[in-house]
């Protein structure tokens, strides 16, 4: 048997036929960019995620580059976020001028550790964007809380937690903005680029949806300096196409989630800790063990893919060396980086599959002890 990490084909031969419909709508139409079906997805994303506004952008990343430029960052200014995540947050904040300062996270939740937060803000930070790593909410309460009492701007990087919740509450909606990808993998993905920024701020939304394409106000006046960041049509229609899905998938990630807690639970491992404010949607199912490399090596040569989300934090990457940042500076995220392995995890995933998955888990752990 071969068991891969991810396969976005199974999804696509499940909805073939509205896919393909809705792909040569689009081409019928002659319209390619932004257009109806752009609005329409909007509008079903903010109310899935509980907002009054979203807008679609080209990326994740755009999404968050176009919040923090929209929020006023600018040269100096310093973003707080999480070292151990997808390198986005830090690179616009470099792009932008500002400095990414990265607060150590919390080794069960793998998210920003709020008690940590308050002695890293300094009069020039800005902003800061918790992300909510592997579909599990950041404790966002607690960093609402420190935000307000200091005049800072909170920003979701929601990209991986599409229907996620915390104390009953959408992600997406907690911050004063969010960002969302679809890029393919993620919970709910098109098949190319594609992002949403969110918020309730009327003004703000305004502004956001001028700066995405090139801060128009109308076709020949601009009111600001902006960006090429809008949603193609097909990507919107295909995502159309899906989201009725999303709850349905989340809920297949979440009982494939409870089967391998279940089958795994007497493995010399970590699995994933759902924190008792979360509502987690499993983009990601990451365990933890020292082992790390060598059960992976094993899985593959049993047919098993695995991934590695994060195999470094982002402090200790090349490019952002003239931070100054030394080994040692963010310990939790240097340990939890050599020990997570992130298993099969996808909508269509089988309990014969998970089963295949945890008996070569076992059989590892075994070969081990001898
Ligand atoms: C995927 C991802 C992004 C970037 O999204 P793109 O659409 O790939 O630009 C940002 N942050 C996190 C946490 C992500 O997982």
């Amino acid at each position: 048997m071969k068991v891969p990490q991810i396969d976005l084909v199974r999804q696509y031969i499940n909805l073939k036929s509205r896919i393909d419909q809705a792909i040569g709508q689009v081409l019928e139409s002659g319209q390619f960019i932004m257009g109806r079906w752009v609005g329409e997805l909007e509008r079903k994303v903010a109310e899935i995620c509980g907002v009054k506004h979203a807008i679609a952008v080209a990326s994740g990343t755009d999404a968050l580059k176009i919040a923090l430029f929209g929020c006023g960052l600018k040269q100096g200014d310093e973003v707080i976020t999480s070292p151990f995540s997808f390198v986005s947050v830090a690179e616009v904040a470099m792009v932008l001028g500002a400095r990414p300062v990265f607060v150590d996270i919390d080794k069960a939740t793998f998210n920003l550790d709020p008690n940590l937060l308050e002695s890293s803000i300094t009069e020039r930070t800005k902003v800061i964007v918790p992300v909510h790593l592997y579909g599990q909410s950041a404790d966002m309460d607690p960093i609402m809380e420190i935000a307000k009492r200091k005049s800072i701007i909170v920003v979701e990087d929601a990209a991986q937690a599409i229907g996620a919740k915390y104390k009953g509450r959408p992600v997406g909606s907690i911050g004063d903005l969010a960002c969302l990808s679809f890029y393919p993998t993620k919970n709910l993905g098109c098949y190319g680029d594609g992002g949403m920024v969110l918020t309730n701020d009327d003004s703000m939304a305004t502004k956001i949806e001028s700066l995405r394409r090139h801060g128009q106000s109308d076709k020949y006046s601009y009111r600001f300096v902006g960006f090429n960041s809008r949603l193609d049509s097909i990507q919107a229609a295909i995502m159309l196409a899906k989201i009725d899905h999303l709850d349905q998938w989340t809920q297949s990630r979440r009982k494939i989630a409870k089967l391998y807690n279940k089958m795994l639970v007497d493995q010399p491992l970590e699995v994933p800790y759902e924190a008792e404010y979360a509502y987690h949607v499993y983009h990601q199912y990451t365990i933890k063990t020292k082992n790390r490399d060598q059960l992976r090596e094993f899985l593959s040569s049993r047919g098993i893919g695995t991934a590695i989300h994060y195999p470094m934090g982002l402090h200790m990457q090349e490019a952002y060396r003239t931070l100054g940042y030394v080994e040692g500076d963010l310990p939790n995220c240097e340990e939890v980086a050599s020990q997570v392995l992130s298993l099969p995890m996808f909508p269509e995933l089988t309990d014969e599959e998970v089963t295949y998955v945890v008996e070569a888990i076992k059989e590892f752990f075994r070969s081990e002890q001898t």
